[in-house]
């Protein structure tokens, strides 16, 4: 519902600024399905037509995201050498083209983003984005309180440096346990790296957070659009 401010659409196909899309409204030289439009507090659909100066705006594609609950088994890739499948052969159809927000090793299970807007993809998987990323870890090992200090303080493994990690403990079963994680970088491999060096073999790793968005209850395998005011409050 609701649409978006004209102003943010000019600037999002790239004509102007906001403030000056703003300005070119005032000066009456934007129309919509054929009228002039005498204020900026106008919202616009994908639908409208949209002129500036008597020439229709170039269409951009609004940006979509979307979560998928990616399972155990398939590449985060779009395409793979060794034939495996990929997140992209379980889509459903009708999607636009998508990129993926980051990548999940192919045992890996959980949230994954995609988007059909690739430089916002680059922003929200960049480690200075600093979004939050949890993780349900399974390990096989003896958890004790050292090892989860260490992983609060950051810790060098083979000369690279794994910054804070906040680590709980939920349960023990036997010689495995349950743990969760919450990083903020998202470096190649960080969970199973860090873990490794701690003596604790991951035998299941899941997402269950993103930043702000949750794996809440989606199904394994299945997609939810992130839509409108959510999806504006986020970005
Ligand atoms: N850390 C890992 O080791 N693997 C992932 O897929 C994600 C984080």
């Amino acid at each position: 519902a609701g649409g978006e401010r004209i102003a943010r659409r000019l600037a999002r196909a790239g004509l102007a600024s906001r403030r000056e899309a703003e300005a070119m409204v005032a000066a009456g030289r934007v129309k919509v399905n054929g009228r002039t439009l005498k204020t900026p507090a106008f919202n616009v659909r994908p639908s409208d037509r949209i002129e500036v100066d008597g020439a229709p705006i170039p269409q951009v594609e609004r940006t979509r995201l979307f979560l998928l609950h990616k399972p155990a088994g398939v590449v985060t890739t779009s395409r793979d050498p060794e034939g495996r499948r990929t997140v992209f052969d379980i889509l459903p159809e009708g999607l636009p083209r998508l990129v993926t927000v980051g990548r999940l090793d192919i045992n890996t299970e959980g949230l994954l983003l995609l988007t059909n807007d690739g430089g916002l993809a680059r922003i929200l998987e960049l480690p200075s984005t600093g979004w939050l990323r949890r993780y349900r870890v399974r390990v096989h090992g003896a958890v004790d309180p050292v090892a989860l200090a260490q992983l609060e303080h950051g810790i060098a493994v083979d000369g690279v440096f794994y910054g804070a990690i906040e680590a709980t403990l939920d349960r023990k079963q036997g010689s495995n346990a349950w743990l969760t994680l919450g990083l903020r970088e998202g470096k190649n491999r960080e969970v199973k790296k860090v873990l490794g060096a701690l003596g604790l073999e991951v035998t299941r790793l899941i997402r269950v957070s993103y930043g702000p968005f949750q794996l809440g209850d989606l199904p394994e395998g299945a997609v939810q659009e992130i839509k409108g005011r959510t999806l504006r409050d986020q970005l």
